[in-house]
């Protein structure tokens, strides 16, 4: 028997790990039976995991972990849940067990390479094997380096190598017979839940039984997090692939438009399988190829592709750089004096700016623990570059509030708008939040959805809120406030910034 720990890889389909320890996919045509399997499926909740998590992204784990447990049930199996710090966590389950192996994916962010480094010596120490799989990307992060056997920091140059890769196809999905029945499941957290028993087990009774946010030491959150699991993750990517994806290069930019696959806090929590998702990508292209769309529809789909090549250029980023995560990458001669003005910041992050598209995105933000990426780009540039503050604390407000945070797409996409990251926006290149507001929501449609102090004037008055006299705006929307700041000062004042941080003035 083996024990599969399930980090950040809550599916039981296209599971690298998974299908290893249970031998799917050996269907015995060689007469024998699977060398490997059957699997005993768990989860740990880890104390130094939850010190980094939000009320969004506990809700949003405990859903995804009730559909993996659904998933398991319907197989005759179940998933073990346990709390603690997985070095002791993870070798008492597999004694409990009687696991001859310990089977995982890797994560690639540098706090989970440590506490792997530690489950890796505590196993060890006690004789128990222990197997780690690529899975989390479709290719890891030393696998795509340049001639010169660097890490890339470019990321046109990686998706030329990564489109051009040979990709696996998905894993196969365990069957029944794979896994640990849920009896013996049961049979085992018996064991760890009995009286003396010095690791605390999250049974209740039953071994695939959830805590709430409340056990766990947080609240449930005002946003609505959004469906989990790995159905809802496939009936999302089929619905985009159908028709959206088609249309995906010309419409991604817009927010009002339902133009992009909504799919990363499936991603994140490994929901579904990046093999497959590509899979699914490919048979959309040859569909396009052969059918009567429009001639561009296969670069529609690319740019699609594209995109699950930046979460992948990101995860090598952070891989390399770990110490990204707190330190920005590109390092300016002076260092950058942020004004990191206290009011401003929370202005920003109540979505009270009296610049409608941004204050559009941070009240998604809160509602809907998502954002837009092009408002994403806008909201960043806002903080960055009009209000002057750290990309740090806009960063640790997204940690918090965003269902889909991964570490290394939200650094690396504060890294860009602060112009500090690996590939990033020129530090002269400053959005202008009116103008950016105009051309990607011309109607304003999204920004009256999450701003309802506007809903009453025309789109064209909102795009020239800034522009207005504190009469024309009393009268028009006497509740939504003016500019905090005026754009074009603030954008002087960055560039001085940049410059003398560059060394230049
Ligand atoms: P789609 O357009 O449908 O893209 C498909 C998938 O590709 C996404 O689900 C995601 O996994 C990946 N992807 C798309 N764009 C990017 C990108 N720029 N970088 C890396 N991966 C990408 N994405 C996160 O998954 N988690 C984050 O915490 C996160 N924080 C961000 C912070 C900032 C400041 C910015 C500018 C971007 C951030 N992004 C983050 C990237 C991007 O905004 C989201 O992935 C995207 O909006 C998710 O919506 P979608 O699934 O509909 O995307």
């Amino acid at each position: 028997m083996e024990l599969f720990w399930h980090r950040r890889d809550l599916r039981a389909a296209d599971n690298v790990g998974l299908a290893a320890a249970t031998g799917a996919g050996d269907d015995g045509a060689d007469g024998d039976a699977p060398d490997r399997g059957p699997a005993a499926p768990a989860f740990v909740f880890d104390p130094n995991v939850l010190d980094h998590a939000s009320d969004v992204r506990v809700r949003r784990l405990l859903d995804g972990l009730a559909a993996l447990r659904e998933a398991y049930r319907e197989r005759g199996s179940d998933l073990l849940v346990a709390r603690g710090d997985p070095r002791t966590a993870i070798p008492r389950l597999a004694d409990a067990l009687d696991a001859e192996r310990v089977v995982w994916n890797r994560d690639y962010s540098g706090l989970a390479r440590e506490r792997d480094a530690g489950v890796r010596r505590a196993l060890d120490a006690v004789d128990i094997e222990r197997e780690a799989h690529h899975d989390a990307v479709l290719h890891d992060p030393d696998a795509i380096r340049t001639n010169a056997g660097d890490p890339y920091s470019v990321y046109s140059y990686y998706w030329k190598k990564w489109t051009d890769r040979a990709k696996d196809d998905p894993a196969p999905t365990p069957t029944a017979e794979g896994l640990v029945s849920a009896d013996r499941l049961a049979t085992a957290a018996d064991a760890l839940d009995a009286p003396g028993a010095d690791d605390e087990t999250v049974t209740d009774g039953g071994v695939g039984a959830l805590p709430t946010p409340g056990d766990l030491g947080f609240a449930e959150p005002d946003a609505e997090v959004g469906p989990a699991g790995t159905a809802a993750a496939r009936e999302r990517l089929d619905d985009f692939l159908d028709e959206a994806v088609f249309g995906y290069e010309a419409e991604r930019d817009y927010p009002a438009k339902e133009a992009t696959s909504r799919l990363s806090a499936f991603l994140k929590y490994g929901e579904i399988g990046v093999r497959e998702a590509y899979a699914a990508t490919k048979a959309a292209m040859a569909e396009a190829e052969s059918d009567d769309r429009p001639d561009d529809a296969p670069e529609q789909v690319e740019e699609y592709q594209q995109q699950l090549a930046w979460r992948e250029f990101y995860a090598q980023v952070l891989f390399h750089n770990p110490e990204v995560v707190t330190e920005n990458y590109k390092t300016y001669e002076e260092g950058i004096e942020w004004r990191d003005d206290p009011e401003e910041i929370a202005a920003w992050k109540r979505g009270e700016t009296g610049y409608p598209i941004v204050d559009a995105g941070m009240r998604q933000l809160r509602e809907e623990a998502f954002m837009h990426n092009r408002v994403r780009m806008i909201v960043a540039s806002f903080l960055t570059k009009d209000l002057l503050a750290d990309w740090r604390h806009g960063y640790d407000h997204f940690r918090e509030h965003l269902a889909d945070h991964d570490t290394a797409n939200d650094n690396g996409g504060w890294q860009w708008a602060a112009s500090t990251g690996t590939d990033a926006q020129p530090y002269f290149r400053i959005f202008n939040p009116m103008t950016q507001g105009e051309r990607y929501d011309p109607d304003a449609a999204y920004i009256t959805q999450y701003v309802p102090e506007l809903r009453s004037l025309d789109a064209d008055l909102i795009h020239e809120w800034h522009e207005l006299s504190p009469t024309q705006r009393a009268n028009a929307a006497p509740d939504y406030p003016a500019p905090i700041v005026d754009h074009s000062e603030r954008r002087e004042e960055a560039l001085a910034m940049y410059k003398r941080a560059r060394g230049e003035d």
